[in-house]
């Protein structure tokens, strides 16, 4: 039986023409090693049988993606019979990008042009025959969806003879490199030589792999980078040659996709459009006042009712009743967003589980110490992490939204004129974007940038756009300081942090990309994907994997660090168990308080008095994971909000207990202890990431990298934290920093302008 790999670029109807190819036949499977679908099935339509393979949806086929390299390898490896590549006619150029390539495959292929519904029905014609006299393969118009064409594209394509040479369009103007690079591959008799030679002058990493290849290279192109001439060619060659085949109706229309640009992409409003969507995401996860309403009410002087206010209370005015504290999960004298009703809903599950246990194991008789390293320790510490999932889980959904609906693709566009100005190309904007996610995945991405340089630049900001672990830090703290203080709003707070780590990402990137990594910013080439609505399923799939693995985390890491944690603080040197109240003398405390000088400048040190080892030690377990550094606060706030005895009753959180206390007792200044609050979150966001992440930043970074990466960490977050720190403590200084911020601005200016070298200074005082 012929077997037939259906090839193309997301969204041109792949899926649907093979369901309406195969029916009932189908089988999904995966592609080995990968989450990537796989779905074979049988054409029983035609006078010979079959097999239809559905080939991940894809733009081109460089290395750069596991649906690139899984597309590339079957048709090489697997040698179908032919390929089917279908082409979304409503959008010629982009589509024929990807056949171009197709085409240099020792493959028999056959071009289905698809959607021509949506052609027909906008007026336009295409020239099938003109198209098929230029590329040299068959050509058939189908729609899909409608089911036509499909009878006549199955038949010629089972009379496509079984051999066919590769063809290229690149040969008029690179002929004679692609000649010398095809020769090496001749020699070795390997199958689709034209194929092979055209992906190594683009310095293909799988081809240059291969024995020989780099000085074959050299022999072709003079080791010259062809990459961005090549994509340039096959672009040329399109619009003069093949979209021509198009012809357009007389009045221009637009499609949809073009229509919803106008706006998104828009010179002026893209960026500001951007920024909105941004606040609303974080908005719908984290306020607890949505759209203001509770604002709102206050300032037309009729403020809405708490739930105490509305009388679900016990007699003691105070305790809600079971049915208020129902009420308390979706409103209190506001309306909650949906990312706090799911935090609410699940804290109300863990803290009744944990009352339940606690109180069965003090009536069991058990002794004070299990049911404190249980209750505070363990189940305290997995809960204070675990309740942050719903709110890390609907952040990664809307971004997932974002991603699958191609909107973030256009902002990589957008923001390239941008990004071009600090020295980095558009490129780097999805594994920043993904590093709001998590920095593993995020680093890895980077293997879409081609320049070491701008590689190293972009892994090392990546910590700092806030993954979804550090989220937890964000969020107590703020809500700490908002319930403590009774100040501030805690999304707003959250969204001007997430707006931190990217300003200091931008000064970091502008800074290296003007000293120690200085170089060329690669041109940016993206293609951009039709706007289509998120497949359901795939959504769910990204959201599963998170979830397991968060959970994982949660109960292993994260549970034995708390274990640790709830020890050493409740063991002396000499191995004696302490209870709560004597904290101040355990192992962790001494530790802490040795540290805690080194935070001084940040706010969090010395002025925090007896408690603020706390911090110290919060920062430092939040190395192994980022989760940990709230989990060590909440267990250790319990303790010592026990201790202290007042502050933290009523279901207040830990964090503002632990706030409250600290500033009671050491009558440090509201401005200041907030100032160094904040200087704590920025400090976690700036510094070391956890070990997984340092781990994949060893591996992707080149070699000898890693360890001045790892200073420029412990670096950046010192300055960003002492910075926000005296800023907000202190007015005066602030007037320094300004000063030294327009120095090193002016600097740069003057140095991109030619007129001073900042290195030059160094070098010459060093001759002296
Ligand atoms: P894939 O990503 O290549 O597998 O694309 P799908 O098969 O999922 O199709 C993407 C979208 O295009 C879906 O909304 C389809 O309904 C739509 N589509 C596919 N073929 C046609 C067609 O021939 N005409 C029209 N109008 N829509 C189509
Ligand atoms: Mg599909």
């Amino acid at each position: 039986m012929k077997t037939f790999a259906l090839a193309g670029n997301p969204n041109c109807g792949k899926t649907t023409l093979f369901n309406a190819l195969t029916g009932a036949t189908a089988h999904v499977g995966n592609w080995p090693g990968v989450t990537v679908d796989k779905r074979e099935g049988v054409y029983k339509g035609g006078a010979e049988q079959a097999a239809v393979i559905d080939l991940p949806g894809i733009y081109s086929l460089s290395p750069y993606t596991p649906e690139e390299v899984i597309s590339r390898n079957y048709i090489l490896d697997e040698k179908p019979y032919g390929i089917i590549n279908i082409v979304d006619a409503t959008n010629l150029e982009r589509n024929l990008y990807l056949t171009t390539q197709l085409l240099e495959m020792d493959v028999p292929v056959i071009i289905a042009l698809n959607m021509m519904d949506e052609v027909q029905k906008a007026g336009d014609k295409l020239n099938a025959a003109a198209l098929e006299k230029a590329l040299g393969v068959p050509v058939v118009e189908i729609s899909a969806l409608k089911g036509t064409g499909i009878k006549e594209l199955m038949a010629r394509a089972l009379a496509m003879p079984a051999e066919r040479k590769g063809s290229t369009v690149l040969g008029k103007a690179l002929g004679r490199q692609i000649a010398a690079a095809q020769a090496f591959y001749e020699e070795d008799g390997v199958s689709s030589p034209l194929f092979h030679a055209v992906k190594l002058l683009e310095s293909d990493e799988l081809e240059l792999a291969k024995k020989g290849a780099k000085e074959a290279l050299e022999r072709a192109a003079g080791g010259e980078d062809m990459e961005a001439v090549i994509a340039d060619e096959r672009y040329k060659y399109i619009s003069a040659n093949l979209a021509t085949a198009k012809v357009k109706a007389g009045r221009e229309v637009l499609t949809k996709s073009d229509k919803i640009d106008r706006v998104l992409t828009h010179r002026v409003w893209a960026i500001p459009i951007f920024l909105v969507v941004l606040f609303l995401i974080f908005h719908l996860t984290f306020s607890e006042d949505l759209f203001f309403i509770g604002a709102i009410a206050d300032a037309a002087g009729a403020p809405l009712p708490s739930v105490a206010d509305l009388g679900y209370v016990l007699e003691d005015g105070e305790t809600l009743t079971a049915a208020g504290r129902t009420i308390s999960v979706f409103y209190d004298g506001a309306v909650f967003s949906p990312g706090v009703i799911l935090f609410n809903a699940l804290d109300a599950c863990t803290s009744s589980l944990t009352d339940a246990i606690v109180g069965a194991m003090e009536s069991a008789g058990a002794a004070e110490w299990s049911v404190g390293l249980l209750g505070d320790g363990v189940l305290g510490g997995i809960f204070a992490v675990l309740g942050f999932l719903p709110q890390i889980l609907l952040l990664f959904l809307f971004f997932s939204i974002l991603e699958d609906t191609g909107y973030m693709a256009r902002i990589a566009f957008v923001l390239d004129r941008i990004f071009r100005r600090f020295g980095l190309s558009g490129r780097a904007f999805m594994p920043m974007i993904m590093g709001f996610g998590c920095s593993l995945p995020a680093t890895i991405n980077t293997r879409t940038l081609a320049d070491e340089k701008e590689r190293t630049a972009t892994i090392r900001v990546i910590p700092f756009f806030s993954c979804g672990a550090k989220l937890p830090i964000l969020t107590a703290i703020a809500g700490g300081i908002v319930m403590a203080f009774g100040v501030g709003n805690a999304d707003v707070i959250t969204f001007s942090m997430y707006l931190l780590g990217v300003c200091t990402a931008i000064i970091a990137v502008l800074l290296m990309r003007n000293t120690t990594l200085k170089g060329e910013t690669p041109p940016f080439i993206m293609e951009l994907p039709a706007y289509h609505v998120p497949g359901f399923k795939n959504l769910m799939l990204h959201l599963w994997d998170k979830t397991k693995h968060f959970v994982k985390k949660a109960f292993t890491i994260i549970f034995a660090s708390t274990v640790i944690i709830w020890l050493f603080s409740h063991l002396t040197w000499n191995w004696h168990y302490i209870p709560d109240e004597e904290m101040q003398n355990s192992i962790l405390a001494s530790i802490g308080m040795f540290l805690q000088p080194i935070f001084t400048p940040l706010g969090f040190g010395s002025q925090l008095g007896a408690y603020g080892w706390v911090f110290a030690v919060a920062a430092i377990t939040g190395l192994i994971a980022k989760e940990n550094v709230i989990a060590t606060f909440t267990t250790l706030a319990l303790c010592i909000g026990a201790y202290v005895g007042e502050g933290t009753e009523e279901g207040i959180e830990e964090v503002t207990g632990l706030i409250a206390k600290i500033s009671l007792e050491t009558g440090i200044s509201q401005q200041e202890f907030i100032s160094a609050l904040i200087a704590f979150i920025a400090f976690n966001m700036t510094t070391v990431p956890c070990f997984a992440a340092c781990a994949t930043a060893r591996a992707e970074l080149p070699r000898g990298k890693f360890k001045w990466t790892l200073l420029f960490w412990l670096v950046t977050s010192y300055i960003t934290g002492t910075v926000i720190y005296t800023t907000g403590a202190w007015i005066w200084p602030v007037a320094i920093w300004i000063a030294v911020a327009a120095a090193v601005t002016a600097l740069i200016v003057l140095r991109n302008l030619g007129k001073f070298d900042i290195c030059a200074l160094f070098k010459r005082r060093k001759k002296e």
